[in-house]
């Protein structure tokens, strides 16, 4: 392979400068190599023909054969078109041209049998194809691959430099052509073996050139497989160095500060769920071994009181906890509910963010490194540097998808021996995804909310019925429920909707003149934001509207409906979030999705999926499915760390699952990857983690 790495894709015949130029801008493609692996996006199958009284307009391409009955020239100058009458015995169908006629008219005969493909398209009852590719037929002879056709990705600007997809399947051709000999494997021959796949050489062919639907899933598979295959490798290995070189703080003791709070403080019976959750943590964190945990519960789940229990067996074992939320208002609500649950049990707590007074922070600087202050809640503000513990032993970030994986490497160096990492998150991550980002982070999963919570019930909305909502908000303010709207806020139209979230507060204050109407967005001050928070969570303010600064982990047990305008706006998951700000106390729950009329089949479908489920993971896998990974929630900020060629996320899980336990049973035997069978993982990791720099930041 890395032969035809090294060959410049300027030299492969039909390429030369220009083209090669636009296909390192547009497609990142410099050699032969980047060529083969740049995979068509669809085929269409060229193995059969339509009949035209068959024609329907679903069909997304077709191949007709038959006679021109006419040609003509309609209309003049650059509006004129070529229009050509074309039947099979069975039907007839218009053929159009806009450009190139004089070339099209001068070579087609009517004399000659046609193949002509293309894509139908109904107009006024008729069918017609716009530029047809046409292929005479000679001697009555077909000569077609009876095979599917590749069909490539291609941008404005190459289309305008004349390349198309139809160039780029040619170009793979000569690859072909010009390559001697097979392409060298990169999956060593017992795996080819064990697992019957293609040899690489037939997959890339096939990708390429399939010659029926059955060897291009062969091929498909193949490809897919070694993709997933690579980066769980890399992945599983890493991990395994790691935990060889850190020896882990051993948390041998539950002490005093665990069982007391248990004993006197504890406000509830813990659910199955949370107690099996602490017993996983406890383990891993008594093992010797450094944890790196990953903590999936639904929003409502109950994660703040294991991030507690937790953080206190640390202090049993004398070190400190430090606990980083993704803002100022979640951090400050974590520090009161910690404190209010800690009252009585003498353990330092102290919350430091961007606005803790110069005094308050020294004060924390000092008692940090002293070791007085046992527990400390705050914000990334907790990463810098200055930030010095005396012995920090364990570390929970929570809604971690807000959080990078640099950042969270930081926190690693807060002590020389690295602290244990709870990494906790709402954001239910699909199994397959978190298997592929987070596959090192073993994984703990809260699957059961705390009892007498009601499903929240979900409607969607349209606009005209706006009377109907205020109705029944008017119904659960005079329950004495509180009432969440929301508004979203996208960058590029910050103006436009700050101006929405501006009318939205006078609008909701002049129809519930009768109750106070709080506000709270990114751009006010965290006093100003806080104290509209205090204000509502304390319920002296029944509604209060926002941007999505309140998705992430508020708590306020009071509030009982969520709306949310221009619900269209919002993902999957970020609405799932912010319907779980409500349905968090005893009370039947609502959640109002209000959008326009006008929507696209997704967003139809999201209401649709959020109308009817309320579980956070059925909600993720659908979105998974609906956007492709790369615009979920919770990879948004950090993006995937390398780009998927083939595989796909939402739909090869199957796969992925396979790949890895591959790979665990060969890390299982060899774990340094030392086997002479096992050179070629070696040679093929290096090779893929210089050409894909990031795989150094899946953590
Ligand atoms: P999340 O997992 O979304 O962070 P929280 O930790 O904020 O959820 O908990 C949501 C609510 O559930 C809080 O009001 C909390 O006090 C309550 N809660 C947590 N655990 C239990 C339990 N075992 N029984 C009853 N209520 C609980
Ligand atoms: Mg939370």
């Amino acid at each position: 392979m890395s032969e035809l790495a090294a060959q410049n894709i300027t030299y492969l015949p039909g390429v030369g400068p220009k083209r090669a130029e636009l296909l390192r801008q547009e497609l990142q493609i410099a050699s032969y190599e980047d060529l083969l692996y740049y995979f068509p996006y669809k085929y269409v199958d060229r193995s059969k023909f339509y009949a035209i009284r068959d024609i329907n307009a679903k069909l997304p391409y077709i191949q007709v054969r038959g006679r021109l009955t006419s040609l003509k020239t309609i209309g003049e100058g650059r509006q004129s078109r070529l229009s050509a009458m074309f039947s099979d015995g069975t039907g007839v169908i218009e053929l159009v041209w806009f450009k190139g006629h004089k070339y099209v008219k001068d070579n087609l005969n009517s004399d000659f049998e046609y193949i002509v493909f293309g894509k139908p398209t109904s107009f006024n009852g008729q069918f017609n194809i716009v530029h047809p590719e046409m292929d005479k037929v000679h001697d009555g002879k077909v000569k077609i691959a009876a095979a599917l056709q590749a069909f490539y990705n291609t941008t404005e600007k190459m289309k305008r430099g004349f390349l198309n997809s139809k160039t780029i399947h040619k170009m793979q051709q000569n690859i072909f052509l010009s390559f001697q000999g097979k392409i060298p494997e990169t999956l060593p021959a017992f795996i080819i073996q064990r697992y019957k796949l293609l040899q690489l050489h037939e997959a890339l062919k096939t990708i390429h050139f399939p010659l029926n639907a059955e060897i291009l899933e062969k091929a498909q598979f193949r490809l897919k497989f070694e993709e997933l295959f690579y980066i769980q490798m890399n992945i599983l290995k890493q991990r395994n160095q790691r935990n060889k070189s850190i020896v882990g703080h051993n948390f041998k003791t539950v002490g005093n500060y665990l069982l007391s709070f248990y004993e006197q403080k504890l406000p509830f019976e813990l659910t199955g769920a949370q107690k099996r959750v602490i017993k996983e943590i406890r383990r891993d964190m008594g093992s010797g071994k450094q944890m790196n945990r990953l903590l999936q519960g639904d929003v409502g789940s109950g994660k703040t009181l294991v991030a507690l229990m937790v953080m206190l067996i640390a202090l049993d074992n004398d070190f400190q906890a430090c606990l980083m939320a993704p803002t100022e208002i979640l951090a400050s609500q974590h520090f009161e509910t910690i404190s209010e649950m800690l009252e009585g049990l003498n353990v330092e707590c102290a919350l430091l963010t961007g606005s803790t007074k110069k005094k308050e922070r020294q004060r924390i600087d000092e008692d940090l490194q002293s070791g007085k202050l046992q527990i400390l809640i705050g914000t990334h503000a907790l990463i810098e540097d200055r930030v010095k513990f005396k012995n920090l032993g364990l570390v929970v970030v929570d809604e971690q998808h807000r959080f990078g994986v640099a950042q969270r490497a930081k926190l690693w160096r807060k002590n020389t021996n690295p602290p244990h990492i709870l990494v906790m998150t709402a954001t239910p991550i699909p199994r397959t995804l978190a298997m592929t980002i987070y596959g090192d982070l073993d994984v703990s999963v809260i699957d059961e909310l705390p009892p007498g919570r009601k499903p929240i019930e979900t409607a969607h909305y349209f606009h005209n019925r706006r009377n109907n909502l205020n109705k029944f908000i008017k119904g659960e303010l005079d329950k004495g429920r509180q009432v969440y709207v929301v508004y979203p806020l996208i960058e590029e139209s910050e103006k436009l909707d700050f101006k929405n979230l501006g009318e939205g507060f006078e609008y909701m204050q002049r129809i519930f003149s009768d109750h106070k109407v709080g506000m709270v967005h990114g751009k006010m001050k965290p006093k100003e934001k806080d104290e509209a928070m205090q204000e509502f969570s304390s319920g002296r303010s029944h509604i209060l509207v926002s941007t999505t600064v309140i998705e992430v982990g508020v708590n306020v047990p009071n509030a009982s409906v969520m709306v949310i305008e221009s619900a269209e706006r919002f993902g999957l998951s970020q609405l799932h979030q912010l319907r779980g700000r409500v349905g968090r106390g005893a009370d039947q729950s609502f959640c109002i999705l209000m959008t326009s009329y006008k929507l696209s089949e997704d967003t139809r479908k999201r209401m649709n999926i959020m109308t009817s489920s309320t579980d956070g993971f059925e909600i993720a896998e659908a979105d998974l499915k609906l956007r492709g990974p790369g615009d979920l929630e919770g990879t948004q900020q950090s993006g995937l760390p390398f780009n998927l060629k083939i595989a796909n996320l939402g739909k090869d899980g199957q796969i992925l699952q396979f790949a890895r336990q591959v790979v665990e049973a060969i890390l299982a035997e060899d774990p340094h990857l030392e086997k002479d069978e096992n050179h070629l993982f070696i040679k093929q990791l290096t090779k893929l983690s210089r050409e894909k720099m990031n795989w150094s930041l899946i953590s």
